[in-house]
This record gives C-alpha cells, sequence and structure tokens, in this order.
C-alpha cells in the first residue's frame, strides 16, 4: 500500500509540470539571491559611508553608522551591560537593540531567515562555495568526516558563550577584533586587525571547499539563531506518506541536515534556504513545505522525529 502510494507520488510528480516546477525553482532562487545582493550592498554602501563622513564627505540619504552599530549581535552582546547599568558596550549603538529585536521576532516565526537570506557574511562564503562546487564537484561539502563534522558544529556555542561572558565582563566588543565580517567591510580602515584580516581570508578560502564553514563552525550568532529551529513556529515539513526517499533533499542541503529522515526539521543549523522544498530540490509536489501545518500521511511509512 504504502509503496503504490510512492510510486503514484512518483509518477504524479513526473507529470504534473517538471517544466513549470523548475521554472518555480529557479524563480525562488533568484529571490533569494536578489535578497542576499540586496543586503550586501546596502552594509557595503553603509561601511563605505562610514568611512566618508570621516572624510567629511558621507551621502546624506544614508546611515553612516559604524557596522558595530547596525549589528543585531552588538544588541544581544550588550544585554548584560544594558539591564545591569542602562548603556550599551562601546560602540554598540541602540540601533543594534532594536534589530537584535527585529531579528528574534522574524525567527520565532520562520527560523534563522537572516542567516539564509540577510547575513552578507553567510552570502559571501555561498558565493565562494559555488566556485568550489566547480573545483570538487560532489565531494565538495563532503571532504571532512562525518563524526569530526558533527562535533565541530557545536564549536560556535563555545564561541556564543565565551563572546557574551568575556563582553559582559570586560565593557569591551570583544568580537570585533577576530570579526571577519567587519574586516570583509572594513578591511581599508585602521580599525581591522591584522588578525581578523587573516580569518576572513582563511574562512573565505575554506568556503571553496566546505559550505558556509564560519556559519556551521563558529558563527556566535548563528549559534544563537539556530536554537529557535527547535521552537519556530513555521517549519520545513516533509510529508512522508507521499515522501518517494529520493534522498535529493539531504543532497541539496548546504548545511548537510538529514531532511528526508523525519518528520519537520528542528536541526540547529537549518539556514531556512528553501533549497530542499518541494518547490525547489524535492521532485514530489507538496510533500516538503515551509509551513505551520503537520503534513498529514496519508499511509503509514514509519518516519523517525526530525532531529537529526
Ligand atoms: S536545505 Fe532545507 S533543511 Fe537545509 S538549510 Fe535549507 S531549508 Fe534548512
Ligand atoms: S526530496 Fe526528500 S522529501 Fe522529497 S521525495 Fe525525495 S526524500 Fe522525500
Amino acid at each position: 500500500m504504502a509503496k503504490t502510494s510512492r510510486t503514484e507520488a512518483r509518477r504524479t510528480s513526473g507529470s504534473r509540470g517538471a517544466g513549470s516546477r523548475s521554472a518555480g525553482a529557479r524563480r525562488a532562487a533568484k529571490i533569494r539571491l536578489i535578497v542576499q545582493i540586496f543586503f550586501f550592498a546596502l552594509i557595503a554602501l553603509i561601511a563605505v559611508n562610514h568611512s566618508l563622513e570621516e572624510a567629511g564627505k558621507a551621502i546624506p540619504v544614508l546611515s553612516s553608522a559604524s557596522l558595530h552599530a547596525v549589528c543585531p549581535f552588538g544588541g544581544v552582546v550588550s544585554v548584560y551591560q544594558f539591564i545591569t547599568t542602562g548603556t550599551f558596550v562601546r560602540k554598540v549603538h541602540s540601533a543594534s537593540f532594536i534589530l537584535m529585536w527585529i531579528v528574534f521576532v522574524l525567527t520565532v516565526f520562520l527560523g534563522p531567515v537572516f542567516c539564509g537570506w540577510v547575513c552578507p557574511f553567510g552570502s559571501i562564503q555561498e558565493w565562494f562555495g559555488k566556485l568550489g562546487r566547480k573545483i570538487f564537484g560532489r565531494r565538495f561539502n563532503r571532504l571532512i568526516p562525518y563524526g569530526l563534522d558533527r562535533i565541530l558544529r557545536y564549536l560556535r556555542y563555545v564561541t556564543l558563550g565565551l563572546i557574551v561572558y568575556m563582553t559582559a565582563a570586560t565593557g569591551v566588543l570583544m568580537f570585533a577584533n577576530i570579526d571577519p565580517y567587519f574586516a570583509l567591510f572594513n578591511f581599508w580602515t585602521s580599525e581591522v586587525t591584522l588578525v581578523s584580516i587573516i580569518i576572513l581570508i582563511v574562512v573565505l578560502l575554506l568556503s571553496l571547499a566546505v559550505e558556509r564553514p564560519f556559519c556551521k563552525y563558529a558563527c556566535p550568532y548563528g549559534a544563537l539563531l539556530g536554537v529557535f529551529n527547535l521552537f519556530r513556529i513555521f517549519k520545513i515539513r516533509r510529508n512522508p506518506s507521499t515522501c518517494i526517499d529520493c534522498k535529493a533533499c539531504d543532497r541539496v542541503c548546504p548545511m548537510n541536515i538529514p531532511v528526508s529522515t523525519g518528520g519537520a526539521v528542528r536541526h540547529h543549523q537549518c539556514i531556512v534556504c528553501l533549497k530542499c522544498t518541494s518547490e525547489q530540490a524535492c521532485p514530489v509536489p507538496e510533500t516538503l513545505e515551509l509551513t505551520t501545518a503537520r503534513l498529514e500521511a496519508s499511509a503509514k511509512i514509519p518516519a523517525k522525529e526530525a532531529t537529526a
């Protein structure tokens, strides 16, 4: 019965316009790329405008704040100091606090869309990854042994704990001196340390072999937002009764999440890129979707709970 249902789903998926689905997939990928380019350009412009302002030549309509002032993670590391003294950590601005809350609300609903759609540092790693895919082919993003990769993925929680603790203890933005994201958009200024430039270069080189290495193994903000994947309202849900177990979703996931083994993705590294969904990689319509509703199983096929 289950087998028949899956065979039907396979047939239906083939006949229900593979052409229109691939057009939909291209459109979805294009929309995300446009959003990523928009935020990359915006942050680059703000960084350049900050330098122009110091020379008295800032573009009037554009923010000339330092990137620290418009980074939502600046709000996170300021929380302790704000609660205890009512002030922000040096270089952090009230705008960071507002952005922090906006990102939190968005993440409660949709998960870490900030990582998958907005963060320019995530985007540039992804773009280097496209080049890496050409160099390494199928081995791209599969070079690190599974066991080691699993352990390394928890490193970003160590980074998060250390940075929050040290910033609270010292009142200084501890991450600034080693932050590759800040280095990327300020490498021409004296505010950037040599260490952060070296880290930036290493991350970009690693991105040629591993998808989003900084996001996976080191990003403290990604670590925090990733926790929301456990209880976010809209989840990536799989319908086990129409799933044909082709594993296309697993293969396409940039964060190597075993999407096909569960009912809903709760993995702490999902970045909501939507590449796995029925609109993109999954060949069966309405089988893998971003939704609040559980996708009902019309035939009983055992599905492990997706916390992989
Ligand atoms: S491919 Fe799916 S599971 Fe993987 S990160 Fe993107 S949305 Fe999350
Ligand atoms: S892509 Fe994933 S969810 Fe879709 S049919 Fe294949 S294994 Fe199932």
